[in-house]
């Protein structure tokens, strides 16, 4: 299987989304996705999982639905997180930790997304009826 090296992925990936304290001791597994953090633009996941990322469960080689456990949601600092773990249905192997993120930062709503399997994405929201920063989006 073809994988990326550890070096050109440091250097693609933006530093500001990978936040380690997601991986908390659980064994993330690369062995069961197609891509690791796969760039998903502004497609925020809170909750679900991206089957087309999924290989098939490196252990009992199944390639079936996941399941999702241990889902939590706490707060820290005016931003809501929330993490889950996605499990192979048959042998209940941990394929990958999912977290989102919610915060509000001035009149904007911010969202963030880090899992191994589902990937990686940001996008925020004006919540003013007037957003600013349409105007630089039309080019
Ligand atoms: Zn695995
Ligand atoms: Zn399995
Ligand atoms: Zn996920």
């Amino acid at each position: 299987m073809r994988r990326p090296s550890l070096n050109s992925r440091e250097v693609s990936s933006s530093r500001k989304s990978r936040r380690i304290f997601a991986v908390n001791g659980v064994a993330m597994c690369v062995d069961c996705v197609e891509k690791e953090y796969p760039n998903r633009g502004n497609i925020c996941l809170e909750n679900g999982s991206f089957l087309l990322n999924f290989t098939g469960c490196a252990v009992c080689s199944k390639r079936d639905f996941m399941l999702i456990t241990n889902k939590s949601l706490k707060e820290e600092d005016g931003e809501e997180i929330v993490t889950y773990d996605h499990l192979c249905k048959n042998c209940h192997h941990v394929i990958a930790r999912h977290e989102y993120t919610f915060s509000i930062m001035d009149e904007f709503q911010e969202y963030t997304m880090l899992c191994l399997l589902c990937g990686k994405a940001e996008d925020t929201i004006s919540i003013l009826p007037d957003d600013p920063r349409q105007m630089t989006l039309l080019f």
